[in-house]
């Protein structure tokens, strides 16, 4: 695509530096792969200097060098830039001969550059990324099998280069998908409209604590809630307004219990809160709190007429032999009770109960 763009156009200067920057190695530590590329390519071709340097907006930088002592020298007195302008080798043998370069500072000055070859460091969509080149105090030529290691290791910088760049993209990948991954995992796990878990993972987490029991930790409480009368809500103001008591009541719910407390949605308008470390006592109070935050909370934001709700609530001890149906059957057998008594209420398992496990 971009052979038909203008080489010397800024269009291409911009797509050509967006090559460079995807391969994020502007600015990176000396590494001992390239400066190795380096101190091979200096013995081979006999050379004082030699460097692995890329052409940024207003700088040349080097990966790695070896005889010059710095990381980076300004773009306009570079001799690099202009062997990136052509394909393959760029070789002149004797700078103060050539017209472009018998002016430079790096020439006429210290550390009077005579010879320079450089091989093309091209990316994979061809655009011109920099140099590998090797550079001596005197007039002189390469030999062929020089020429030939100085391109082969150019190659061989490019490699490694887009090997460091897929390995990097590879990264990133795998880091999305392990995202992706944790938020299927929670979205899996949790009720849409509420947030709160689902009946699957609410078992899930049951069975993890009844385990934690069973090894020794301390009984657990679990509290299945009923909101009452919930059809009315439905039948006088819609469907959607009973939606949205039921994501209002699950928010009170979030005030009402620790953060430790396991909260699910059962089904409908049921819900289940399981409270570790927690005795029967201690979870009733916590019932007591959420009854309170219902009877002083308005359900619906901005509705003419107020909308109070409340629940119903039964509440048993989650020991080591408590299964999850055991509990559950319970559990709603105590919530029938409060039904039966009245609604707004809580009925707790008592000691010597007549309920069985
Ligand atoms: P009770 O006090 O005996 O529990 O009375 P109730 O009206 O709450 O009980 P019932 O079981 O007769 O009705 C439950 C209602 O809850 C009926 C059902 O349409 C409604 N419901 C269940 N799930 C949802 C829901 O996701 N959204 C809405 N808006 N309503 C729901
Ligand atoms: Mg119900
Ligand atoms: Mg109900």
């Amino acid at each position: 695509m971009h052979d038909i763009i203008d080489r010397c156009s800024a269009e291409y200067e911009t797509r050509r530096l967006q090559a460079l920057d995807s391969y994020q190695i502007l600015d990176t530590p000396e590494e001992s792969a390239f400066d190795e590329i380096v101190e091979v390519v200096s013995i081979i071709c006999e050379a004082p200097i030699a460097v692995i340097n890329f052409i940024d907006r207003d700088r040349q930088w080097f990966k790695s060098e070896k005889g010059l002592g710095v990381r980076e020298t300004p773009l306009d007195i570079s001799i690099c830039a202009h062997a990136i302008l052509q394909p393959g080798l760029f070789i002149v043998p004797d700078t103060t001969r050539d017209p472009r370069f018998a002016n430079n500072p790096l020439v006429t000055g210290e550390p009077h550059l005579r010879f320079y070859s450089g091989a093309l460091l091209e990316s994979r969509d061809g655009y011109p990324l920099g140099t590998l080149c090797v550079l001596d105090y005197q007039p002189r030529e390469l030999a062929e099998r020089q020429r030939f290691a100085l391109q082969a290791l150019a190659n061989q910088v490019m490699a490694h280069m887009q090997l460091m760049q897929a390995h990097s993209e590879q990264a990133e990948l795998i880091r999305e998908l392990k995202a992706t991954r944790q938020e299927l995992t929670k979205l899996a796990a949790t009720d849409p409209l509420t947030g709160l878990l689902n009946r699957r993972a609410f078992e899930q987490r049951y069975n993890q604590e009844l385990a934690l029991i069973q090894r020794g930790a301390p009984a657990a409480a679990l509290m299945m809630i009923d909101l009452d009368h919930f059809k009315t809500v439905n039948d006088t103001l819609g469907h959607q307004a009973g939606d949205e008591v039921i994501v209002r009541f699950a928010e009170l719910c979030r005030e009402a219990f620790r953060q430790a407390d396991v909260m699910g949605r059962w089904g409908g308008e049921e819900f289940v809160v399981m409270l570790p470390k927690a005795s029967v006592a201690e979870a009733q109070h916590a019932a007591e709190r959420l009854h309170r935050l219902l009877a002083t909370t308005p359900m619906r934001d901005g509705s003419s007429s107020s909308l109070y709700i409340s629940a119903s609530i039964g509440i048993c001890s989650m020991s080591s032999s408590s299964t999850m149906d055991e509990s559950l059957h319970i559990t709603d057998e105590l919530l029938y009770q409060a039904k039966e008594q009245g609604r707004n209420r809580t009925v707790c398992e008592t000691e010597g109960t007549s309920l069985q496990r």
